[in-house]
């Protein structure tokens, strides 16, 4: 479980990205932190695994304070996707799910077996193994960013508008299959996304900010469509309240 117990974020040049943020992410499951661009989603995502330090507050993962631990240590338990998926251009698909820390040192012939297992496993055949990332669209180049991240068996993943640089149709698979996926693996997931379909779809808690680093709501998705907390939360959802 993740916690959030009052965590702000003040930038030095006195932005203030996050307000008293008060939340749980369950273990095993996908949290959404949806809203407008500009409210927070992101810093808070990055505070999870200590690429931003809080200024108030606390971020415990299964009651530690993430501050207290070594910051490279706790980025190795953490898998970290983003929406171009930042794959390295001069290796392979397959060179580029190999070279994640965890694999490195281990025999080549069992790291080059564990990453195709995991490009299957996203959907992606072993004829894109040995391709360049230019060589991929979109979607496919996604899909090896997600193979990259599990490739750590991290138990907690981040990630930030994974789909969103993708066409609609591709990013409706992408969905689906993320989520057969993650009906296999179990992650503990904070997932960001500007969409509120992809948040109520993906969700199964979703966290709703709005400006100023608020939470609006955090609810089921059904409880948001259901009961919205208050008329931004409708207005956002398309509700009426
Ligand atoms: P979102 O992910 O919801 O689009 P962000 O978390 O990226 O929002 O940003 C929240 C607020 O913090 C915005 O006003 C943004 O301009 C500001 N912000 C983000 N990073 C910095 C920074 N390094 N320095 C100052 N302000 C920042």
């Amino acid at each position: 479980m993740i916690t959030f117990d009052k965590v702000s974020k003040t930038f030095p040049d006195g932005t203030l990205a996050v307000d008293n943020l008060n939340f749980e992410l369950p273990t095993g499951k996908i949290t959404v932190f949806v809203g407008p661009s500009g409210c927070g989603k992101t810093t808070s995502l990055r505070m999870i695994n200590r690429m931003i330090e809080p200024t108030g507050g606390r971020i415990m993962i299964d009651g530690q304070d993430v501050t207290q631990q070594d910051a490279a240590l706790l980025r190795r338990s953490i898998g970290y996707v983003i929406q171009h998926a930042g794959l390295f251009p001069h290796r392979t698909v397959i060179e580029n799910v190999m070279t994640v820390p965890n694999l490195i040192g281990t025999d080549k012939k069992k790291s080059r077996a564990t990453a195709m297992e995991l490009l299957l496993r996203v959907g992606l055949t072993e004829s894109m193994a040995d391709k360049y990332p230019v060589q991929l669209s979109g979607g496919q180049e996604q899909r090896v960013g997600v193979a990259r991240a599990l490739a750590a068996d991290p138990p907690v993943m981040l990630m930030d508008e994974p789909f969103s640089a993708v066409d609609p149709i591709v990013r409706a698979g992408l969905q689906t299959e993320f989520l057969r996926l993650q009906g296999e693996l179990g992650k503990t997931i904070a997932f960001v996304t500007h969409d509120i379909d992809e948040a109520i779809k993906l969700g199964d808690m979703v966290a709703v900010f709005k400006e100023g680093g608020h939470l609006a709501q955090y609810a089921s998705p059904q409880e948001l469509l259901e009961n919205p907390a208050n008329d931004f939360v409708a207005d956002f959802v398309g509700r009426d309240r």
